[in-house]
């Protein structure tokens, strides 16, 4: 027992699998999503816990993730790609606005330079021009929805685990900066597309996990309050 890290479930095949509590401070939190036939690692920390993450993603699993959705190419949520692949062989996810990022290691677009980190270089192997969507097996899907705002290629994604809604929002919350190239107009019409979900669970990146439905659109009222000043 003691401090011995454990995935945190969230909903039947759902997990926090990698966060500051769980593997590195410098971490966002993680999420596996484990469906009959595909398991997908939803954001996989700064890099240095990799490791640790994947264990952890292996414990909740099963068996190692087939698919890395990386929601967008900040260091705290896609840092650990390289290694993740290469311990694993899973296709990363992406959409075409982060691949650039992802594809040549850039410090300064990936915030790594801010995290006295490096971004090791991860080229896709799926580049989205839009939404998308990762087959979970047995009817089963991981939608995916292009959410511009917090960078131009964010995306966020949803499926349906026990008759609950679950989305995995990572940076719903921002923050917005010139050198990510924020838009916050877009990020407007994001929340929308987010909110017309109508989830039952928001899975966020760096807030924790909300719900019932009532909690989620609180949450995303809230951000939109908070940067219409
Ligand atoms: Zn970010």
């Amino acid at each position: 027992m003691g401090d011995a890290k454990m995935p945190r479930k969230i909903a039947p095949g759902i997990h926090m699998v990698g966060g500051p509590d769980l593997t590195d401070p410098r971490d966002c939190l993680c999420y596996l999503v484990a469906g009959a036939s595909a398991r997908v690692l939803v954001d996989c920390g700064a890099g240095p816990s990799a490791p640790a993450l994947l264990e952890l993603a292996m414990a909740a699993g099963g068996d190692p993730p087939t698919h890395l959705l990386i929601t967008h190419a900040h260091i705290d949520h896609a840092g650990g790609a390289a290694e993740i692949r290469r311990r694993t062989g899973c296709r990363i996810v992406l959409h075409q606005a982060e691949a650039e990022v992802m594809a040549t290691g850039d410090d300064t677009r990936s915030a790594a330079d801010w995290y006295g980190l490096s971004l090791e270089p991860a080229p896709p192997d799926q580049a989205l021009e839009g939404d998308g969507a990762i087959d979970l097996g047995q009817g089963q899907e991981l939608a995916i929805l292009h959410t511009p705002g917090h960078t131009p290629g964010s995306l966020v994604a949803w499926c349906l685990a026990g008759g609950q809604k679950v989305l995995f929002g990572q940076d719903v919350h921002g923050p917005f900066a010139p050198a990510f190239g924020s838009d916050i107009a877009a990020w407007r019409g994001s929340i929308a597309r987010m909110m017309e979900l109508e989830a039952d669970i928001l899975a966020e990146g760096h807030y924790g996990v909300f719900r019932p439905a009532g909690e989620v659109r609180s949450f995303l009222r809230e951000q939109l309050a908070i940067n219409s000043a």
